[in-house]
């Protein structure tokens, strides 16, 4: 029976902190921005929008929603980011993906100042995350490294296996865990002898997108399973990992809900902060 590594406490962790250094920042008269830009009326969208809006809100962290119609066109997104781009008061921007099929999502990233990118998915973040020099890690597996230190599991000289390459988390998940010294294999769906390499797994990171795909014949006896799965199977919230029989077999093990998902807006926050103090020279 394995430890439960809740992300509701370390996320409520992470972000008391975050709150206490805006308020210390507050107090020295700098004010703590985010823009955020969502574009259509994508229902999933507006909620992940909302949630961040309650959570700067909480923080003391000033946010400023644009809610931008479907038709809006490339023009007028790129103004607006050009325009929050040269803004003081907003330290980060994040454009909600995914945006509507008219607008080129790789464009509109790569609008958004490096500096202020607090997704982390501007090409020049994602090069600081390979060579080990960077201000922003994606949310996500900022996220998961910040569970990680939390509950004392180092993947020095550990063998790190990440299933899934997807740019927002199996990609940069697998430098971080490098950057600490593990020993990291990324698989994906052209993976020969998957069930193998992750039994040879001392963490295990699922990043799939398929309701239980990893099952315990899959995980070492002591394993660290992260889940990131989010997937909706008859209106229920189902992660990549088949929890109840794999938790029998790991050593800790993250649900969900209740595991990573908490800790993406809490590293957001995060990434906020760091754009404010490095642009105001602090850190
Ligand atoms: P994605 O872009 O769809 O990537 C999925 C990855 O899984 C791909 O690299 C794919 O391989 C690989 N894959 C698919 N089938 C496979 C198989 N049979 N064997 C081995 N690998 C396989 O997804 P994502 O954006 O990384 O997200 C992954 C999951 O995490 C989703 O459920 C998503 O909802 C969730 N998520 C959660 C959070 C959070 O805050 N908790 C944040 C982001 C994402 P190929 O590259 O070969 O296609």
């Amino acid at each position: 029976m394995s430890r439960l590594i809740d992300g509701k406490v370390i996320s409520a962790a992470v972000k008391e902190r975050v709150g206490g250094e805006v308020a210390a920042l507050k107090a020295k008269g700098i004010m703590v921005g985010l823009a955020v830009i969502i574009v259509g009326d994508d229902p999933a969208s507006k909620i992940y929008v909302a949630n961040k809006k309650k959570a700067c809100e909480a923080l003391g962290i000033i946010s400023e929603e644009y809610a931008l119609p479907e038709d809006t066109t490339e023009s007028e997104l790129l103004d607006l980011i050009g325009r929050l781009n040269n803004e003081k008061r907003i330290n980060g921007i994040l454009c909600q993906l995914p945006l509507p099929p008219h607008l080129d999502e790789k464009l509109i990233i790569n609008s958004i100042s490096p500096e202020k990118d607090v997704d982390a998915f501007h090409p020049v973040n994602v090069g600081r995350i390979m060579i080990g020099d960077y201000d922003f890690v994606p949310c996500t597996p900022a996220g998961i490294m910040e569970m990680l230190k939390y509950e004392n599991i180092s993947p020095e000289g550990k063998s790190c296996v990440v299933i899934g390459r997807s740019n927002i988390v199996g990609k940069p998940m697998g430098m971080l865990l490098l950057h600490k010294n593990g020993t990291v294999t990324i698989c994906h769906s052209k993976t020969k002898n998957l069930k193998e390499i992750c039994l040879g797994a001392d963490i295990l990171v699922a990043a799939v997108g398929r309701a239980k795909f990893v099952t315990a014949d899959m995980v070492k006896e002591g394993a660290v399973v992260i889940d990131v799965g989010m997937n909706r199977v008859d209106g229920k919230l189902y992660g990549d990992v088949d929890f109840d029989a794999v938790k029998e077999k790991a050593s800790a093990i993250t649900p969900v809900p209740g595991g990573v998902g908490p800790m993406t807006i809490a590293m957001l926050m995060q990434n906020t902060l760091t754009a404010a103090k490095k642009q105001n020279g602090i850190a």
